[in-house]
């Protein structure tokens, strides 16, 4: 059985004042039926860290760098993410592939680096519009798998997020069949290449435009072991029902 999990992406989103909905979202739940996380941006993740101390809520960061440390003006690596209390890093979300040229070999030196650091890598994948209209959506997931997913991966260590990239804040959402066919996809390649039991073991999140209204529809699906969520998980309002339909 793999546990459900209901990570936030906060994006380049959040001030101190924000810190206030971790402390909502956590008293909200004391005792998810779920693994709860919340990626903030760098500069809240060490005060995130400390107000998330003694929940059941995780914080995790948005990247890594490559390298450990040295002259990179602006990067943080893998070990800095760990040092200030981070579990896990969020790696090849489209918005880095796009506003950072992040190739998926890149992805996979990071998820490397990330998950010799001790965190958990949520690689994700994804298709354009165009892509998808072009019904190259699954040659492009299954090249994004081979590329972005390093050897080093296991079942604690990698989760993968199915993200479609015109359903990214949107509020476009696939048919559940087309989230089912990505998904199921995904869940026979990693079978194929890490075997059947580590295969079985990754958990699998969907991305894209999840709220409230379209969650429980969404958590139904096979393979879907919970979701990537963007905008509704800025507040504890809205990440909440979320949370509590997993
Ligand atoms: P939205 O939930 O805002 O569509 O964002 C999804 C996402 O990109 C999460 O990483």
């Amino acid at each position: 059985m793999r546990r459900k999990m209901a990570a936030g992406n906060w994006k380049m989103n959040g001030l101190r004042s924000s810190l206030d909905e971790l402390e909502a979202l956590a008293g909200a739940h004391p005792d998810p039926a779920c693994d709860v996380l919340i990626c903030p941006p760098a500069t809240l993740l060490a005060l995130a860290a400390d107000r998330c101390a003694g929940t059941a809520i995780r914080v995790g960061g948005q990247t890594c760098h490559m390298n450990v440390e040295g002259p990179h003006t602006g990067d943080i690596s893998a070990q800095m993410l760990r040092d200030v209390g981070a579990n896990a890093v969020i790696l090849g979300h489209s918005e880095r592939r796009a506003d950072h040229e992040e190739s998926s070999e890149d992805v996979r030196m990071l998820a490397q680096m990330a998950q010799a650091a001790g965190l958990q890598t949520i690689i994700c994948v994804g298709e354009s519009q165009f892509q998808r209209e072009a019904t190259n959506t699954l040659d492009i997931i299954g090249a994004q798998l081979s590329l972005s997913i390093p050897d080093s991966s296991t079942g604690e260590n990698l989760v993968v997020a199915y993200e479609p990239i015109w359903a990214i804040g949107t509020g476009q959402v696939p048919t559940s069949d087309q989230i089912g066919e990505v998904h199921d996809f995904i869940r026979a390649r990693l079978e194929q290449r890490f075997g059947f039991g580590v295969g079985k073991s990754v958990r699998l999140l969907y991305g894209g435009s999840v709220k409230a209204a379209n969650a429980q529809e969404i958590f139904d699906i096979s393979n879907v072991d919970g979701a990537l969520v963007g905008g509704a998980s800025l507040s504890a309002k809205d990440f909440s029902p979320i949370i509590a339909a997993l």
